[in-house]
């Protein structure tokens, strides 16, 4: 881990860490390092990481390419192997890694140990994905002919993840890119380098061949453009914000890589007369404002049938009022801060902007005091008579705001869920199965829900965005099969008699 334990100005003890290449941690080429500190409190200083450039991106790469031929060869039960033991190994760690992800990413505690939880199942999961069939049998036009197709591994993969679950989107798309025979250069984001530090150590530990699996801590301009753009990464996963999505897809078609993109969302709830309301409200609030609302499927948008607006809208408004927000540490915590300062002003001065626009702001949405003025707290957030229009009303926040849309009918309310560019995730609270149906039917989004919050996604089964909010391609479950590998398809006849 290149841990010499080394002494912050503040006294702390803190652990330096490396890249992971070619099995082995060591520093950035150029020896840079920079500090990571708890979104919660920016006294605390959570490591000191690789900062790292170019040169390591090449090292990694090329580690990654020198080992995939024979990991691409190697069985798939031995790589089963290697995933279930990674997963025990980290099963064993979840108290102090879903700790540790807490400090660095602010989401509550019990959020974090979840997580890591996650991480663990998907391990698991894709450790018997490695062993399950690949490819199908078929006839041929010549009876004496063995006619079959058989997936193959794409070969050097990039993994580019974002901070908001800095565990479980790594596990989700490394487990499977190894799981199948590719080796893997690893970016992850900036603010979360000790979880993907973790992560990687639990495959490390359970026997991952040098080079199957390298990390790279640093920079999207130094580390992430130079893997994006590095002709023997043959494939880029990536998840993260419209705009980065927008700059790999030029730079993925300028040199033919296959990519995989899920990207952000601005996703709806609908609400209709009929539903049970109290269960309504558990599962509006916590979609929109667990993890600090910065979850791609969070809910931003209650979209309430009139007849019941202004009762839920009250309702809204107290439960959110009464949400605690504090150190994410701290069991009684319910809202934790945002990823960084910035975040913080940046969602604040959103809120302004929206009231400034005409929008009613019913509470919270301002930076929170009460001692915790060293970290990136905002008040969670609901707004009243949002226009569907409206900034509000389109744009992904990434923040604890929820903007209440009312509407006069089922056909008004499809109309706004669906008028926007994104199409991740959605849900319906009604108990007519009629209007449940027709809501699966025609909203576009890739992940729909009945009853429970945009945010419920299982670990097993596809997940992915329609519209701006995906390349088309999905994750998890037996879609990952297709991202991660290619098909090849085989004749044999047999020789002459
Ligand atoms: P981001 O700014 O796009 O960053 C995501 C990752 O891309 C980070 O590792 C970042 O590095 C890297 N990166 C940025 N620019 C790059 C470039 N030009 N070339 C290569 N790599 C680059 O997104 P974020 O703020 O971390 O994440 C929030 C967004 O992710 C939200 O929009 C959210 O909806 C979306 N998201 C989507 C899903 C989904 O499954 N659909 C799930 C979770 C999050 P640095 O950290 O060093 O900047």
């Amino acid at each position: 881990m290149v841990a010499t334990p080394t002494r912050a100005d503040s006294g702390q003890a803190v652990e330096t860490f490396g890249n992971y290449i070619g099995g082995e941690w060591r520093p950035a080429a150029g020896g840079e390092t920079s500090e990571n500190r708890s979104p919660a409190n920016w006294d605390e200083l959570i490591g000191v990481f690789a900062s790292s450039g170019a040169e390591d991106v090449d090292a990694a790469v090329a580690a990654a390419a020198e080992a995939y031929h024979t990991w691409r060869f190697s069985s798939p039960i031995t790589r089963a192997n290697i995933l279930h033991k990674a997963a025990n190994i980290l099963e064993g760690r979840i108290p102090e890694v879903g700790r540790e992800l807490t400090r660095e990413e602010g989401k509550t505690l019990k959020e974090g140990i979840g997580e890591t939880t996650r991480a663990v199942q998907i391990l698991r999961y894709f450790a018997g994905e490695a062993q399950q069939p690949s490819g199908e049998h078929y006839p041929s036009a010549n009876p004496l002919t063995l006619l079959y197709t058989t997936r193959e591994p794409l070969g050097v993969v990039g993994i580019v993840t974002p901070w908001n679950f800095p565990i479980a989107i790594p596990a989700w798309k490394i487990a499977p890119a190894l799981a199948f025979g590719n080796t893997v250069v690893f970016k992850p984001a900036s603010l979360t380098p000790l979880t993907a530090v973790r992560f990687v150590e639990a495959l490390a530990d359970a026997g991952l061949p040098p080079g199957v699996l390298n990390l790279v801590t640093g920079s999207a301009a130094n580390v992430g453009d130079p893997l994006v753009r590095d002709a023997r990464v043959t494939a880029i996963s990536f998840t993260g914000s419209n705009e980065t999505g927008a700059a790999l897809r030029k730079a993925a078609a300028e040199r033919g890589a296959k990519l995989q993109l899920e990207l952000g969302g601005k996703n709806p709830a609908i609400v209709l007369g009929d539903a049970d309301l109290d269960h309504a409200l558990g599962h509006v609030v916590s979609g929109a404002m667990m993890s600090t609302g910065q979850k791609c499927t969070a809910t931003s948008r209650a979209i309430i049938d009139r007849s019941i607006a202004d009762r839920f809208t009250e309702m809204l408004a107290e439960r959110i009022a009464g949400l605690k927000v504090g150190d994410p540490l701290e069991a009684e915590t319910q809202i934790g801060p945002l990823i960084d300062e910035r975040a913080a002003e940046r969602v604040a001065s959103e809120v302004e902007a929206a009231k400034q626009a005409g929008a009613e702001l019913l509470v919270g949405g301002g930076r929170v005091g009460n001692g915790l003025e060293r970290g990136a707290f905002v008040a969670p957030a609901l707004f009243a008579e949002v226009a569907p229009d409206s900034r509000l009303g389109q744009d992904e926040l990434f923040g604890p705001v929820l903007g209440v849309i009312p509407v006069d009918s089922m056909d008004e309310a499809m109309a706004v869920a669906n008028q926007v560019k994104f199409g991740l995730s959605a849900s319906i609270f009604t108990r007519d199965l009629g209007k449940a149906l027709a809501f699966a039917r025609e909203i576009e989004a890739g992940v729909v829900h009945v009853n429970s919050e945009t945010p419920g996604a299982e670990p097993h089964v596809p997940f992915g965005g329609m519209k701006g909010s995906s390349s088309y391609s999905r994750e998890q479950g037996k879609a990952a099969r297709e991202f991660f590998t290619q098909t090849k398809t085989v004749y044999i006849d047999p020789p002459p008699a």
